[in-house]
């Protein structure tokens, strides 16, 4: 297909017809995370500053000065709405994920006495938590969260530090329930043991400053609490930016110094990286900068009174919808709701039916399978049509009755024992094993996902590695 080169207008006409088949991205509430501010002008200052830095590479800020200065500014203001001190340093990243892996590997880094170190953090932590630990050799200590306010459980997490704990993570707020961890109690118990605590802010930390200034009760959280020696906020999510950008800090510059990896002794240049990325895309930097400086305070404290209107409504309206229950008590504008004496996944479907596809999350132990809603600026005018389609969809699966399950015992056994066989569970397998079970008959899919969410963990995982491994198929 890259045989012979192509005009522009037919690549981009092209381009546009494997692009309709996406979501659209913005407007109502959908099973994707993207984030619309609504405003025009956000968009129109995104490309045009990544237009200005499409061949800056942010590897070389001694030849692109401006990217160290864009760096900077941007940590800086971030820095501004989580009270940083004085001193404080920070860092431009990728994403949320690579924000986590930071904190994560510079946390392992400050302690080289510790062997096999270990990294502490309740269920309700990003996965990207999970995901540190694999990469940098960390052992993963993991937590279960209290079953009502589905926050961590202090008693808990004090049980799980010893002498290998290099960091413990908490969640301001967490993404799949959007509650805020009690993080006064958790920083200071780290702060007496001398562990390093992290605050995991990627999805609420540019939400919840502004909510406090618009007098709105928001649970402690940031560099003001005593403990708390790292924290992390995307901006690709409520800062408007395009995806790709991040910012972690650190109470002190020498906590940072771990993040940093340098290599002079190669034939090539000196190396020296400040996170994951080495070569990087200046556009991205540029933009977040441009989106920063355009929307301003002011701006986001409007997009986020906006939001927080939308999701209190939200919340209001399915309190009064028999047979729903939001979980926990959300602090910002993430919001999960299961089902109560109705089964979940019929709902699931119910909902798919009226048009709404909603971001499932599976079950964990205590705490039940649920929609999750990432509420934004542009969210407001939908609330009252999605209120009406959950009532319809609960109502709906209720007339359902519960989902038949025993066909698909057999299903869970052949699993298992394709996944222990050679070359584990396949993305062809599965579809046969599936097909065989009746799983993909009626295109309902509340059977394959209740299916998913009854398997352990491992088989779990397996399942959807197989299932995302053929989306790109060998060659
Ligand atoms: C989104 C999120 C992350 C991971 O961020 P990505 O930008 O998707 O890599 C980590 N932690 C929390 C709490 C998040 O919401």
């Amino acid at each position: 297909m890259f045989a012979g080169g192509r005009p522009i207008d037919e690549v981009l006409a092209e381009l546009g017809a494997l692009h309709a088949g996406d979501e659209p991205g913005r407007g109502r509430p959908g099973v994707a995370n993207t984030f619309d501010s609504g405003l025009a002008s956000v968009e129109e200052i995104a490309v045009r500053a990544f237009e200005l830095y499409l061949h800056v590479n942010g590897l070389y800020p001694t030849s692109f000065p401006s990217v160290a200065t864009l760096e900077h500014q941007v940590v800086a203001a971030v820095g501004e709405m989580v009270h940083a001190p004085p001193g404080a340093a920070g860092s431009w990243t990728s994403g949320g994920t690579e924000s986590c892996l930071m904190a994560a590997k510079a946390a392992r880094d400050a302690r080289p006495d510790v062997e096999r170190p270990q990294l502490v953090f309740a269920r309700s932590a990003h996965a990207a938590w999970a995901k540190a630990a694999a990469y940098f050799g960390l052992e993963p200590v993991v937590v279960d969260i209290d079953p009502v306010t589905m926050t961590a459980d202090v008693a808990a997490i004090e049980r799980a530090i010893t002498e290998r704990t290099v960091l413990v993570v908490v969640s301001a707020p967490s993404y799949g329930h959007g509650v805020v961890d009690p993080i006064r109690s958790i920083a200071a118990m780290c702060a007496r043991v001398g562990v390093r605590c992290h605050v995991d802010a990627c999805i609420g930390g540019w939400v919840l400053p502004f909510a406090e200034q618009l007098g709105l009760p928001v649970p402690e959280w940031d560099f003001r609490v005593p403990g708390v020696d790292s924290i992390s906020v995307d901006l690709h999510k409520y800062g408007y930016t395009p995806k790709g950008c991040s910012v972690v800090l650190y109470r002190t510059a020498a906590m940072r110094r771990g993040q940093y990896f340098v290599a002079s002794d190669w034939t090539g240049y000196p190396v020296v990286n400040s996170a994951m990325q080495s070569s990087k895309s200046g556009g991205l930097i540029a933009a977040a900068w441009a989106v920063l400086r355009h929307i301003g305070a002011d701006g986001y404290r409007e997009l986020v009174g906006r939001t927080m209107d939308a999701t209190r409504e939200l919340i209001d309206g399915i309190a009064g919808i028999d047979g729903l229950r939001v979980l926990g008590r959300p602090a910002a504008s993430l919001v999960a709701v299961t089902t109560d004496g109705v089964d979940f996944f019929p709902f699931l479907d119910e909902l798919e039916r009226l048009g709404w596809s909603i971001q499932p999350q599976l079950s964990q132990p205590g705490v039940p399978p649920s929609i999750h809603l990432t509420m934004t600026a542009t969210h407001g005018p939908y609330v009252t049509d999605l209120l009406s389609a959950l009532r319809v969809a609960v109502s709906a699966a209720r007339a359902r009755g519960p989902l038949p399950t025993p066909e698909q015992l057999s299903f869970v056994d052949e699993l298992a024992a394709m996944a222990a066989a050679d070359g584990g569970v396949s993305a062809d397998g599965l579809t046969e094993l599936m097909l065989k079970a009746g799983l993909l008959d009626n295109g309902r899919m509340a059977p394959v996902h209740a299916l998913l969410d009854g398997l352990p963990a491992g088989l779990r995982e397996s399942v959807l590695l197989a299932f995302f491994e053929g989306l790109n198929p060998p060659l």
